[in-house]
């Protein structure tokens, strides 16, 4: 299974000014003060292995939209952010004229996860077949609603795919053409649900909008369950540790460090900080994942936990 970040960023979508284009530019020349490039090719490779990772990376500008390419005929995909434009051009692309069948799995109709459906591609392609999973009464609703006149000049009806809403029970196995899925509710407003996929042996749980109790053992324990010896967590880390226990408690989302306990309970493999908060630059991200890291460090037994920032573009295979 290889696993395609396509939007990572939470709330809208964020793109980098001009001013942090050249300040990056600025950083990456006197990083290569005294070289000298005779292609285009070397300065490639030099920026590719040697500059640092925040010169040459940003982290999300699109809004939530995860693949999980299982090698298959079919298409798995968790929410439609924004990611979802660039994730329709990568399918009609594959795809190469022929019809594809997209299977989606909503955490929740927020806007921020559905925003990018009126811009996919492939359902403008007639034999298309989507189908959209979730937990949510409103889900059908949420997605006509947001092409309905006058906010979007193509109303939901003229979309040429076949589209259909599947609702699945909490806690329970669904097989999706060979795809296990367990949605598990999360502390959300209008409640989220996050997923747990498990294929071939590897099971990825992707986990964005849910804030966390920890003192609250049951809940902390219902999760580290749902967690249980992932080889990778998707997870919603908006915000520094302490914005999420003071000023920013009860927003419904959840933090960097709080991830990293819950994955250390459930004896996960490899914690991944999604959902990032849009007033946050790269150096603040780099800082945040900096500041997980050193916690795991601190904090590890005998079982490490390997921990990264999700960024547009990040593949992970497993
Ligand atoms: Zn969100
Ligand atoms: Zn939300």
């Amino acid at each position: 299974m290889r696993i395609r970040f396509w939007g990572t960023r939470g709330s809208i979508p964020v793109a980098l000014t001009s001013a942090d284009i050249r300040d990056k530019l600025a950083q990456a020349l006197v990083q290569a003060s005294g070289r000298t490039f005779d292609s285009y090719e070397e300065a490639h490779a030099y920026a590719t292995s040697e500059l640092d990772f925040s010169l040459t990376h940003t982290f999300g500008g699109h809004t939530p939209c995860v693949e999980l390419d299982l090698d298959s005929d079919e298409y798995f995909v968790c929410d439609m952010g924004s990611g979802a434009r660039p994730f329709g051009v990568h399918v009609l692309a594959k795809q190469a004229r022929r019809p594809a069948t997209v299977n989606v799995f909503q955490s929740h109709v927020h806007w921020d996860h559905i925003m990018g459906f009126p811009f996919f591609g492939p359902a403008y392609v007639p034999g298309t077949k989507i189908r959209i999973h979730g937990c949510h009464d409103v889900l059908e609703q949420a997605y006509r609603l947001q092409q309905a006149a006058p906010c979007f000049p193509v109303d939901f009806a003229q979309l040429a795919a076949t589209i259909e809403f599947v609702k699945l029970e909490p806690d329970k196995p669904h097989d999706v053409s060979g795809l296990t899925v367990i949605p598990h509710l999360q502390l959300h407003s209008g409640d989220s649900y996050g997923y747990r996929f498990q294929h071939n042996g590897k099971s990825v749980i992707y986990s964005t909008d849910s804030e966390h109790k920890l003192e609250d053992r049951a809940e902390a324990e219902g999760f580290a369950n749902f967690f249980r010896n992932a080889d990778v967590v998707i997870f919603d880390a908006m915000y520094a540790l302490a914005e999420a226990i003071s000023v920013k408690a009860d927003w419904g989302h959840s933090s960097n460090i709080v991830g990293v306990e819950l994955c250390q309970m459930a004896r996960a493999r490899h914690l991944v900080l999604f959902h990032h908060e849009p007033a946050n630059d790269d150096m603040t991200l780099d800082s945040l994942l900096k500041e997980a890291r050193r916690f795991e460090e601190l904090t590890r037994s005998d079982h490490p936990l390997k921990v990264s920032a999700s960024y547009d573009g990040l593949e992970i295979e497993l």
